[in-house]
């Protein structure tokens, strides 16, 4: 138990790491800038205030020197973070009796670990600016069908393979519909790398599950947004938390999704 506690403190400031790449890819902060700053006065953040989730409490989501207000995705990306990371070392290292450690498990963690990486990385740009970088999607498709490859996923290199296309494929499809029926840009090309990426380490059969899980998902929270906002008209919601969210109950909870859906 005292391990896990453990590595959830450690996946807490993974996730912070996290939101650092995920703010200075869609910035043009320098990637390498050494220090966290604020990014409205500029001012670097000390140590003792830069503490995963707890801080952001601490200071009520406020810098402490000008007042500004700090994203609450900061936080939420790390609690993410830790409870995904968390559950995929007790998936891959305890659940073939305690610790099952070889070389194969530890590599397939840290598979897994890049993918989940991507998705967290993916859903913190995409609600802060509707963007996904393609190194967090696109770039990393051959790396999932290299590890699919290496026997390191659950599936082979033919199922991540047709996963990667197919993911892709689908959501173009529903674009070009959708497009020719409304004349509207509907959905952005982000969103179809970020499902390829999810096709390529989950295999096709995820992508079914995924897009129905995020189809729900994101009409929920479409629809609570304008019942809380009581905005009409054209909101934008970005679609590529959901997929992720589809993606990660898939992971964990794929035998349930496959009865649920076929039963
Ligand atoms: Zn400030």
């Amino acid at each position: 138990m005292i391990i896990l506690v453990f590595v959830f403190l450690i996946f807490l400031c993974w996730g912070s790491f996290l939101n650092v790449v995920a703010y200075r890819s869609i910035s043009d902060v320098p990637f390498l800038k050494k220090r966290s700053f604020c990014p409205s006065c500029e001012h670097f953040i000390e140590w003792f205030y830069n503490i995963p989730v707890f801080s952001w409490f601490f200071l009520k989501g406020r810098c402490q020197y000008c007042g500004a207000r700090i994203s609450i995705l900061y936080p939420l990306i790390e609690i993410l973070t830790a409870v995904i990371m968390t559950g995929l070392f007790v998936k891959i290292f305890m659940l073939h009796g305690f610790y099952f450690f070889n070389l194969k498990t530890i590599f397939s963690f840290f598979s897994y670990f890049i993918f989940f990486s991507a998705l967290l990385v993916a859903t913190r740009t995409d609600f802060q600016a509707l963007v996904i970088p393609q190194i967090f999607s696109l770039w990393l498709v051959p790396f999932g069908m290299i590890f699919a490859y290496l026997g390191f996923l659950k599936i082979n290199f033919m199922q991540s393979f047709i996963g990667a296309i197919f993911g892709y494929a689908i959501l173009w499809i529903v674009a070009v519909v959708f497009k020719y029926i409304t004349k509207k840009e509907g959905m952005g090309v982000g969103d179809m790398e970020l499902l390829s990426l999810i096709g390529a380490f989950l295999g096709p059969f995820c992508v079914w599950v995924t897009i129905f899980i995020a189809s729900v998902s994101g009409l929920l929270f479409a629809t609570s947004c304008i019942l809380i906002t009581k905005k009409k008209g054209m909101i934008k919601i970005p679609l590529g938390p959901f997929l992720s969210l589809g993606a990660v109950i898939y992971f964990f909870f794929d035998k349930w999704c496959i009865w649920f859906l076929f039963k």
